[in-house]
C-alpha cells in the first residue's frame, strides 16, 4: 500500500499546478460553445437558444456590439456569456438586473416576465459596453442612443416555442439613463 499512497500524494500537488496554469480560470459551467475566446453557457429554455443559428447571431451582435462600443475581441477574452432563463440574474449591488457585467456576462432570457425572440432583444449589447468601456454610472451619452446599432440589427428572424416569429432589437432595452 506504501507506493500507492505515494503516488496518489504526489498527484495532489501536480493537478493544483495544473489548475493554476489551465487555460480558464474556474468556469460556471461547460460551455455550450465558445466565439473567438469568449465562452457562451446556456442555462435557459427560450427558443432562441436552441435555434440553429444561435452562435452565429451571438457573434454578429457581439461584432456589432463591440463595433458601436469602439471595442474588439479582446475586451471579451477569458469572459463567460451566461443566458440564463429567471426574470433577474445576480449583480453585486444590484438588484432586479436583467443583465450583469463583472468580468463575465449575465442575461435574462425575458424581458418584462416575457421570453424574448432573439439574442438581439437581450441586454447583451449594454453589457458589451460595460466590458468596453466601464462607466457603471453611465455616463457616456451612447447608453441613451443606440439607434444606428438598432437599424443595423432590425429584420433577423425570431424564435419562440410554437415557432418562427419576429425579432426586435428594443433600442430601450439596451439604454440607461445615467445614474444620480
Ligand atoms: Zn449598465
Amino acid at each position: 500500500m506504501a507506493p500507492l499512497f505515494l503516488r496518489s500524494w504526489i498527484a495532489v500537488p501536480l493537478l493544483a499546478l495544473a489548475a493554476c496554469g489551465g487555460l480558464q480560470p474556474e468556469p460556471t459551467a461547460t460551455p455550450d460553445f465558445v466565439i473567438r475566446d469568449a465562452a457562451v453557457v446556456i442555462q435557459s429554455d427560450a427558443a432562441f437558444t436552441r435555434s440553429a443559428d444561435f452562435p452565429a447571431r451571438v457573434e454578429s451582435t457581439l461584432q456589432a456590439a463591440l463595433g458601436y462600443w469602439g471595442g474588439n475581441w479582446s475586451n471579451l477574452a477569458g469572459t463567460t456569456i451566461v443566458f440564463e432563463g429567471t426574470s433577474n440574474v445576480a449583480c453585486a449591488g444590484n438588484v432586479g438586473s436583467t443583465g450583469c457585467y463583472d468580468g463575465d456576462i449575465r442575461l435574462s432570457t425575458l424581458d418584462a416576465g416575457r421570453t424574448v425572440s432573439c439574442v438581439e432583444a437581450t441586454v447583451l449589447v449594454h453589457e458589451v459596453g460595460h466590458a468596453v468601456i466601464g462607466d457603471a454610472g453611465h455616463t457616456d451619452p451612447r447608453w441613451m442612443d443606440f439607434t444606428a446599432l438598432a437599424q443595423d440589427l432590425v429584420g433577423r428572424p425570431g424564435y419562440d416555442s410554437s415557432g418562427p416569429t419576429s425579432c426586435d432589437p428594443v433600442a430601450n432595452v439596451w439604454r440607461h439613463p445615467p445614474r444620480g
